[in-house]
């Protein structure tokens, strides 16, 4: 059994191509290769082309020579090829997930759930391909015509982080494609065998050559300055950390480059007194606990009506408890290591900096000796408004629950926050529903769900969790320009 398992790893990883795909072509990086890490042993898993910024440079050169031809290509056929990307995705969701799981950690159930929902954007632009139009209408003074006319944007630069390694990539290529826009990828580094893999299934899929480049690179910053400041690249759709988005921003105002922003959160998960407590727990663990608790919309704080947060901290204390932890290969795993030391380091600091302010741990709470980045499934309460935790993106496996007594306080504690991603709510009462909801200054909200997520639905944040949308009828118009033409009648 162990042989079996240690030759499926060694298949999927030997079929990932490791190398820069540029204009149709594989090609070796100038600066060698970059380590891509097991984060459940701290080993080497494989090495991938490392890009430098002249790599960089052939990969928007290639994006912006193919532009034209592709923005032509009937939207028929660009859908056609994103619909045998998603077949093929599917057919394989098997292997992928596996080679998700060794390069990022989650359990291989969840890697295999975010390959079909990564997939899902590709069927759902599939569909999108074909509906893009315009408008005609009769200028108010009834003299001229007005015709509009939606265009793709250009070459788009998009980056990716590593927490969802293929599902960040396709709600960005699922649009684009579909859209006609040629593109330059980069995922993280921690994790580029992913996108390794499914712009394989897109060169099978017979995307033309030119409209994916892929850049694999250690230095990010470096190589992909260049790109920003190149008057060619004409929008960049960003997933990843608050703090490099401002950065990139900043980057992207010198050529006033259209910008999708992505970033991190600090979803708040409320439970009022009248709500189905048992639910709402098992919602906390999905919010909570999916992805090891390294998503944009885990659940970062719960607050809990005072009559009930005793009970609620001793149930969700009990189902963390039980979660086994370990490699994400191994069979009845829910918890795999964190992505690196450096996640790690972060969430014991901030778990370390609660519990100095005097909060309880209920469960967990320490890092586990041995090999790999594996942290305790953790809840704590008793929580200091001071505490870090409750004002910085945890990004892991840990569960703060803090008190609050009527309606007023738990909105306001719920929106102190830079971020506004997603939230959770859980009440039986439908008017109070609608009515926090309304108040709650979050893109999305998990509404007695611990689970936001859908390729048919518009993901996306306000304040400090950024602007745009991902998926649904809005997720394709981050890639389409308006074009307006003014009609002579006279
Ligand atoms: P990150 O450090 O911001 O990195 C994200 C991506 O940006 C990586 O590909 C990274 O490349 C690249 N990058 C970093 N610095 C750059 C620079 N100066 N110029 C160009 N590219 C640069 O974020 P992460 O740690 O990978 O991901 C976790 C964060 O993503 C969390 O904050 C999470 O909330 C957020 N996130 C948001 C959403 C959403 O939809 N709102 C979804 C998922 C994750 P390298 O890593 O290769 O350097």
């Amino acid at each position: 059994m162990g042989t079996t398992i240690e030759t499926d790893e060694e298949r999927v990883l030997d079929a990932v191509p490791r190398k820069l795909y540029i204009g149709g072509k594989w090609l070796e990086g100038e600066r060698g290769t970059l380590i891509v890490e097991d984060p459940s042993t701290g080993q080497a898993l494989a090495q991938v082309a490392d890009a430098s910024p002249a790599d960089a440079v052939a990969a928007l050169d290639a994006a912006a020579d193919a532009g034209s031809e592709w923005a032509k290509h009937p939207p028929r056929e660009r859908g056609e090829i994103l619909r045998r990307a998603f077949e093929t995705i599917v057919s394989r969701a098997d292997d992928l997930a596996l080679l998700m799981t060794l390069e990022m950690g989650k359990p291989l159930k969840e890697s295999k759930a975010e390959v079909l929902y990564g997939a899902e954007f590709l069927r759902w632009f599939s569909e999108e391909a074909v509906r893009i139009d315009g408008r005609f209408a009769v200028a108010p003074n009834g003299q001229g015509r007005l015709l509009t006319m939606r265009q793709p944007v250009g070459p788009c630069l998009l980056i990716t982080p590593w927490n969802f390694p293929l599902a960040m990539g396709t709600r960005k290529i699922g649009p684009a494609i579909a859209a006609g826009c040629t593109m330059i990828v980069k995922p993280a580094q921690q994790t580029p065998l992913s996108m390794l893999a499914l712009t394989q299934i897109f060169e099978e899929s017979g995307l033309p050559g030119g409209v994916l480049n892929l850049v694999t690179a250690s230095s990010s910053s470096q190589t992909m300055a260049p790109l920003i400041a190149d008057q060619r690249l004409r929008k960049l759709s960003f997933t990843g950390s608050t703090e490099v988005g401002r950065a990139l921003m900043s980057q992207a105002s010198e050529t006033l480059l259209r910008l999708s922003m992505e970033l991190g959160g600090n979803a708040p998960f409320i439970v009022f007194e009248d709500a189905d407590l048992d639910a709402a727990v098992e919602g906390a663990v999905i919010a909570k606990m999916r992805n090891i608790g390294e998503a944009c919309t885990a659940a970062n704080r719960f607050h809990v009506a005072e009559a009930v947060a005793d009970e609620f901290s001793r149930k969700l204390a009990a189902r963390l408890a039980a979660m086994k932890v370990g490699r994400g290969t191994e069979e009845g795993v829910e918890v795999g290591p964190l992505v690196d030391g450096t996640q790690r380091a972060k969430v014991a600091e901030l778990v370390q900096d609660a519990l100095g302010k005097g909060a309880r741990t209920l469960t967990g709470g320490n890092t586990i000796d041995g090999q790999g980045y594996f942290y305790e499934a953790t809840v704590i309460d008793q929580i200091p408004d001071d505490a870090r935790l409750l004002t910085e993106e945890i990004f892991g496996p840990v569960a703060p629950v803090k008190t609050f007594s009527g309606e007023d306080e738990a909105i306001t504690a719920a929106n102190a926050t830079e971020y506004g991603l997603a939230s959770y709510l859980y009440t039986r009462d439908i008017k109070r529903a609608l009515r926090v909801s309304e108040a709650l200054e979050t893109g999305m909200i998990g509404l007695n769900q611990g689970m936001v997520s859908n390729p048919a639905a518009p993901f996306g944040g306000v304040k400090q969790s950024g602007f745009g949308r991902e998926g649904g009828r809005e997720g394709i118009e981050e890639y389409l320009e308006t074009k307006y033409l003014a009609i002579n009648m006279d």
